[in-house]
């Protein structure tokens, strides 16, 4: 027996679920790319952008995942062979050293753990020691999708400002941004990037580059540039070179949509609303936790993310659930990747995400537990519940 038909939903960290309107904002023929409405979409969205990353830097849209906007930043701003430093806090800071690898970068792991969000004492600290100011940019993600992790990017800001140190700051708000505070210019952020799928409620295919002043000047100098990626071609003055090329039409009528949605929402409003029911998530978990099999990934409570939360449920367990909050509720959570692989969870609540969906989710997990024999505390989604009744 399955109660599945009705609504699904894909309460997995990316891709989120996309909302109808920025669907049918696709579903339209395709348009002259030297004259008409993509001209002023373009500008729409690369000013709209601006206002996402909160800076007054230049915007860069590329058709790619977030795997290319991750070339893109280090291509246009660093030289071969130059010393990067990689903050880990979970899978998806490591990643983007590795692609660094790849383009002839000299990556230097500063050791984290999944469980706990970049220490900034330990990077002022490494930066300190470096006293030629051979590490010439920092990376660091601000939610890592596969632990949990949210890092305190002003506070990593304030760790390379008292070292001192001039390296370019680099971050990764994939699976933040749209979802809670970023402030690329008041944290002194030098390159931000972002993907379309996650907190913009995009289907996967765009990603975009914000860069600041520093970064602008790092990248006369830079020898790793890339002809599709380069910003300086991309900063000409025909339209198509926005793209380096065609642009990716349907893509970008969807994610116009998508902005419209968010500032009409008010960026604020869904960072909060990204908080109540990321805090509602947690509450959940605290009671299920008295069970003894479910825990918290991130041990530290102030390093839980608002965008997705990990959960470790115990050996052989995160299979049979999720299969049947998904064949038999008709709801997809995340399995764990990576280090975490078949230990757990992952429930997002990132983009176009309400509180039918998000209680609804946590009542499916609830209902897998009991059925499956689980052992959990009772009243996880009660718990969430109770919160949201006090907080609203
Ligand atoms: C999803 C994700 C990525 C990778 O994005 P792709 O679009 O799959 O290339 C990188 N960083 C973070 C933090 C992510 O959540």
């Amino acid at each position: 027996m399955t109660l599945r038909n009705g609504k699904e939903f894909l309460m997995i960290p990316g891709p989120t679920n996309v909302p109808d309107e920025v669907l049918r904002a696709m579903h339209r023929p395709a348009v002259d790319i030297y004259e008409g409405p993509l001209l002023e979409t373009t500008d729409y969205c690369l000013a709209k952008l601006k206002e996402t990353f909160r800076t007054n830097g230049k915007t860069y849209i590329y058709a790619s995942n977030g795997h290319g906007a991750w070339d893109a930043a280090l291509c246009n701003t660093l030289r071969r062979g130059d010393k990067v430093l990689v903050l880990e806090s979970g899978r998806f800071a490591l990643g983007w050293g590795e692609a660094g690898q790849i383009n002839g970068l000299n990556v230097e792991v500063l050791p984290g753990s999944w469980e706990k969000s970049v220490d900034p004492k330990r990077l002022e600290d490494r930066l300190a020691m470096d006293k030629s100011h051979e590490i010439r940019a920092v990376l660091v993600v601000q939610v890592d999708t596969a632990s949990g992790v949210w890092n305190d990017i002003a506070a990593l800001r304030q760790a390379i400002d008292a070292a001192g140190h001039p390296a370019l700051f680099m971050v990764d708000t994939i699976a933040s941004l749209g979802c809670m505070p970023f402030e690329m210019d008041a944290w002194g952020v030098d390159v931000a990037l972002t993907g379309s799928q996650k907190g913009l409620m995009c289907p996967p295919g765009l990603s975009f580059v914000a860069a600041g002043p520093k970064a602008d000047e790092a990248h006369k100098t830079a020898d790793l540039r890339t002809n599709y990626t380069d910003w300086t071609f991309r900063q000409g003055a025909e339209h198509y070179q926005k793209y380096c090329g065609t642009p990716p039409e349907h893509l970008l009528f969807g994610f116009r949509k998508a902005l419209e949605l968010l500032f009409e929402e008010g960026l604020e409003k869904a960072w909060r609303r990204h908080a109540l029911l990321g805090e509602a998530t947690r509450r959940a978990i605290e009671v299920w936790s008295e069970g003894g099999v479910v825990s918290f990934n991130v041990s530290e409570p102030h390093a839980r993310s608002n965008s997705v939360t990990v959960l470790k449920i115990g050996e052989g367990n995160a299979a049979a659930l999720r299969d049947f909050t998904k064949e038999v509720c008709g709801v997809t959570v995340g399995g764990t990747i990576g280090d975490l692989s078949g230990k757990g969870i992952r429930i997002a609540h990132m983009g176009h995400v309400n509180a039918v969906m998000l209680l609804g989710t946590l009542s499916a997990v609830e209902l897998g537990f009991q059925r499956l024999g689980m052992p959990h505390g009772k009243g996880g989604a009660q718990a969430a519940m109770d919160y949201l009744a006090q907080s609203l």
